[in-house]
């Protein structure tokens, strides 16, 4: 009896991953066509002024269409990674933001992943896909955690940098830098984790964001809270200091620039400065 349970516990096992395997296989594969047949798309998430709702710069966000609807990131981007195609995904997000530059005349963001940093001809691909846009508008995220791990980072970063384009550090908060480590990062940029901005009227959140707002004001780094969900949220944020921000509240990822985000609170929504008056991002 034993043996007998043993043995078919394993064959459940073996089923388990085997099923799983396949069924990673086709993930695989459904993504390969779909990069193929141009179905991975950006929608575009506005960063704006915290105080006056101003739109300041869009992310570039992927999406996946399938079957008439629209595959999350969550669902993909690991895949994309451990395939390698994320470089290809990653070009033409690039080439996608570009083109949305000129469109709406709006500063853009694209986020880029370990892999792509990893890859030997990096700054070409980034060059062609950015082919002669204008690199101040142009923001690169890479996840705080990403930064400390990948060697590569650091020596593309800066020379991305030297041209022209800011550097955030997304998700900021959750990898651990040091601040002696912080202060050596190619970054021009702090993006306040989501899971602060989700407990910022805790004091444990609001002594994070606190600190990362100063930590910011002594590297002479920008401040970023992503992932505003309330009109509450957003006011401890304005009174903790924090310039800029992110968020369905203020402004849901959409194929193209929202005129007016969900207004929280009676402030009038600013209008786009167009391009020229733009001193940064
Ligand atoms: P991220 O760069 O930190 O982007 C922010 C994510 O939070 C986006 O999810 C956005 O839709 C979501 N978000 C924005 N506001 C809110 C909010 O108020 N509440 C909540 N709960 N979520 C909010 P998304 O688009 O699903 O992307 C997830 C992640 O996938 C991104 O996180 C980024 O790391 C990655 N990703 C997305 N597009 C690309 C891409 O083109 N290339 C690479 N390498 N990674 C990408
Ligand atoms: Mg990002
Ligand atoms: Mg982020
Ligand atoms: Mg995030």
């Amino acid at each position: 009896l034993e043996a007998k349970r043993t043995r078919s516990g394993h064959r459940v096992y073996d089923r388990e991953l085997r099923e799983r395997t396949e069924q990673q296989r086709r993930r695989r594969a459904a993504l390969e066509r779909a990069v193929a047949e141009d179905r991975i798309t950006a929608y575009y998430q506005p960063i704006v002024d915290a105080r006056t709702l101003e739109v300041l710069s869009l992310e570039a966000l992927a999406r996946w269409e399938e079957d008439g609807d629209l595959v999350l990131p969550g669902e993909w981007i690991d895949i994309a990674e451990e395939s390698g195609l994320i470089v290809p995904i990653g070009r033409h997000m690039l080439r996608l933001a570009r083109r949305a530059l000129d469109r709406h005349q709006m500063p853009l963001a694209v986020n880029l992943s370990a892999r792509e940093l990893h890859e030997p001809d990096v700054l070409d691909r980034i060059d062609e896909a950015w082919s002669g846009g204008p690199w101040e508008h142009l923001t690169l995220e890479i996840t705080e955690s990403v930064m400390l791990r990948t060697s590569a980072a650091v020596p593309v970063l800066s020379e991305l940098r030297a041209r022209g384009a800011h550097i955030a550090l997304d998700d900021f908060g959750t990898g651990y830098s040091s601040l002696a480590r912080l202060a050596r990062l190619p970054v021009d940029i702090l993006k306040i984790d989501r899971s602060f901005v989700r407990e910022v009227r805790t004091p444990r959140g609001a002594g994070a964001v606190r600190a990362i707002v100063s930590l910011a004001g002594h590297h002479g780094l920008e401040v970023v809270a992503e992932g505003v969900e309330s009109a509450a949220d957003l006011e401890a944020l304005v009174d903790l200091g924090v310039p800029r921000v992110q968020g369905n509240f203020v402004g849901r990822p959409a194929p193209g620039i929202p005129v007016r985000g969900a207004r929280p609170v009676p402030r009038p929504v600013a209008r786009p400065r167009p391009l020229r008056r733009r001193t940064g991002t």
